[in-house]
């Protein structure tokens, strides 16, 4: 279950990211990166940008309809205005749904190429997380995809973005895409093996033997589209058949290892024995089943209830999306201990709410984490202690990302045993660094990492693990 669409997208939007023309910061963040990178090519290298609006939210349930429209028109009404051009450059996550729409961005791209026209070249970076859609493949000119998960490579990839789509404009290569679709769905780190050898294997095929680009499209467990599901995408200089023949050796990899790409993961239970086992902490314990970014509320307290009844001590959880006792908290202030019922709001997936004596022991206004090099808003922030637990409250649901979710409100994770973090793999980048160890545990949370726990309507239950593995093929 999904935190309720208790108002409008457009603010939910504008709440983590919204930027009109012009007003885009000086760097990066997950889904701009285009609009980054061809700022400073286009000074660099003397070509005219007009810049459109940007719009993120974090992931839940459908778009509202009439949300989707009025953002996707008001940048198809900046690129009418924009008119003629040579090319468009599009930043967009890729797992978009709306009601009406259950490929927003193939809607968004069959839209572009109407008003830029056929010469015009399309260039579009997405997030892995997406569904690789043959109707946007078949939009677009160019289709590149981040390599990293975690996806610290958005920039990287944004700047092999515009060195293409700049490279077509000018008539020095002609691309063409290949897409396999490999007949399964699952989920893969780049952190560990075997994806970190075939990120560095895919990056090795680029830019010889007229490959342009070599891309893996993990699909989004999460999404109820009948195109979901794992893809491989090759783009060559004009060479399709080449291209065919390697999106399909590189999918065959992919299935031939299907189900051993996400590490193995314990009972929440089992977790907190494993953790504490451990000679020296902190350990970090991720669970993907709470995580926001995979669309879950991020308030479910299994765990953080678990430690208080096993009597644990210097462990830490978060974040905990609970905009109520964050206010409480900010009322009451630091040092303060204020009877507090915090989590377990949104659904009966979050468990129940925990009432308890809670210490006050940081507050943040407008909080902010890193990830790459872009700032994510997590908004005011508390941190509690609850017996031997520390609890890291925020107002704006997302997902750990950067330490600072715990050290902007008080809470010294060094000096924990047990560091909770609600992600299922992005959390790694800036979390792996201070643990002893790393584990990941099912927290029973609403979004499971098994496929076959959803209750999907819309989604192929043809494809690998709701059925045995069927033939992949060639679909662009
Ligand atoms: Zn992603």
């Amino acid at each position: 279950m999904r935190p309720p669409q208790a108002f409008s997208d457009r603010i939910r939007s504008e709440q983590t990211l919204y930027f009109p023309p012009g007003q885009h910061p000086d760097r990066a963040t997950h889904c701009t990166a285009p609009l980054f990178v061809a700022r400073r090519r286009a000074k660099q290298e003397g070509f005219e940008l007009i810049e459109g609006s940007c719009f993120w939210a974090e992931p839940s349930g459908p778009t509202m309809q009439s949300s989707y429209e009025s953002m996707r028109d008001e940048i198809l009404d900046q690129l009418r205005a924009a008119m003629p051009v040579d090319g468009v450059l599009l930043g967009l996550h890729g797992a978009m749904v709306a009601y009406g729409y259950d490929d927003c961005e193939g809607d968004i791209i069959a839209r572009v190429r109407e008003i830029a026209g056929e010469k015009a070249v399309i260039g579009v970076e997405l997030d892995p997380h997406c569904h690789l859609t043959e109707k946007r493949v078949r939009g677009a000119d160019i289709v590149i995809l981040y390599k990293e998960y975690p996806h610290t490579d958005f920039a990287e990839r944004a700047e092999e973005l515009v060195t293409l789509v700049v490279k077509a404009i000018r008539g020095d290569i002609r691309p063409v895409s290949s897409v396999y679709d490999c007949g399964m769905i699952d989920v893969f780190p780049t952190s560990r093996e075997p994806g970190r050898a075939f990120v560095e294997k895919m990056k090795k095929l680029e830019g010889r033997d007229g490959v342009l680009s070599v891309s893996l499209g993990h699909g989004f467990t999460q999404g109820d589209v009948p195109e979901q599901g794992t893809r491989v995408l090759v783009i060559t200089d004009n060479a399709k058949t080449r291209g065919d023949a390697l999106a399909r050796e590189l999918g065959v990899e992919i299935r031939e290892k299907r189900g051993v790409w996400y590490p193995p993961y314990l009972s929440y239970d089992d977790a907190i024995t494993a953790a504490y086992a451990e000679p020296k902490g902190p350990v970090v314990v991720a669970d993907p089943t709470d995580n926001a970014g995979g669309g879950a509320a991020s308030d479910n307290t299994n765990i953080i209830r678990r430690l208080l009844e096993r009597g644990m001590t210097d462990a830490a959880v978060g974040p905990l999306w609970d905009p109520v006792a964050v206010e409480f908290c900010h009322a009451a202030g630091v040092g303060e201990t204020i009877p507090l019922r915090f989590g377990g709001k949104t659904a009966p997936s979050s468990g129940m709410p925990i009432d308890a004596e809670a210490t006050v022991i940081g507050l943040v206004k407008d909080g902010k984490q890193s990830f790459g090099t872009a700032k994510v808003k997590f908004g005011d922030g508390a941190g509690i202690r609850v017996g031997g637990v520390e609890v890291a409250l925020i107002a704006h649901r997302t997902q750990a990302l950067g330490t600072e979710i715990f050290s902007a409100v008080g809470i010294d994770l060094a000096a924990k045993r047990y560091v909770g973090v609600k992600s299922t793999n992005h959390f790694h980048a800036a979390y792996a660094p201070i643990a002893t160890k790393v584990l990941y545990c099912d927290g029973e949370g609403p979004s499971p990492l098994d496929a076959r726990k959803y209750p999907f309507t819309k989604a192929r239950r043809s494809i690998w693990p709701h059925a045995e593995l069927p033939e992949g093929r060639i679909i662009v």
